[in-house]
């Protein structure tokens, strides 16, 4: 699998990711931003709009330059921050309306199975490559290039918060059950993908 070189994050969003990492990094910003390569952003963050800024490779790398310069305990923090301002936004929007249409009228007894299929089909359209698996216990997501910790190495455990944070909370909103996500897996521990699994 090859990560799509054209996807590129849109000004707004890129935004939020820079302003949660120099509230993490403090002093230390202007010392990421340069290992990122991203030193055009250190006076002027990018503007409020849809316009398509860096690619993934290139927010791949800036993740990492983030890791090295403050460590794990750190990025995790900003990840977590920033996780918890993305679901309610993408509820909102047509793909968030959209995947809450479809549950409409899903019997209680599928609604967890159903919800997790359509979180991987609709962020395999919107995101990235990933997958609905599930054993006797557990639903899981599994993604095998995970744009967030592919430059982040030797990690003590899983450090995708943000995603398991997005994941769980649109699990819960698509079902109406109460329910988390927890990273099992990830590639920034050695893992050959990172996996999220929601218990059954
Ligand atoms: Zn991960």
């Amino acid at each position: 699998m090859t990560t799509d070189l054209s996807k590129r994050v849109p000004a707004v969003v890129l935004r939020m990711i820079l302003s949660g990492i120099e509230e993490v990094t403090g002093s230390q910003y202007a010392r990421v931003l340069s290992q990122a390569g991203l030193m055009r952003y250190a006076d002027e963050p990018p503007p409020e709009d849809q316009s398509p800024t860096i690619t993934e490779p290139e927010l791949s790398a800036l993740y990492g330059a983030t890791y090295d310069v403050i460590g794990e305990s750190l990025t995790r923090l900003f990840l977590t921050r920033y996780g918890q301002k993305l679901p309610e936004a993408m509820l909102a929007g047509p793909a968030g309306q959209e995947m809450l249409a479809r549950m409409a009228g899903v019997p209680e007894a599928e609604r967890l199975g159903t919800a997790i299929r359509l979180i991987a089909e609709t962020g395999t359209k919107l995101w990235t490559p990933m997958r609905a698996t599930e054993d006797d216990q557990a639903y899981y997501l599994e993604i095998e290039n995970c744009a967030i910790c592919a430059r982040i190495h030797n990690a003590r455990s899983p450090i995708c918060a943000n995603s398991e944070f997005f994941y769980g909370a649109l699990a819960r909103a698509l079902t109406g059950f109460r329910l988390t996500a927890l990273e099992i897996e990830c590639a920034a521990v050695g893992a050959p993908k990172c996996k999220y699994r929601i218990r059954k």
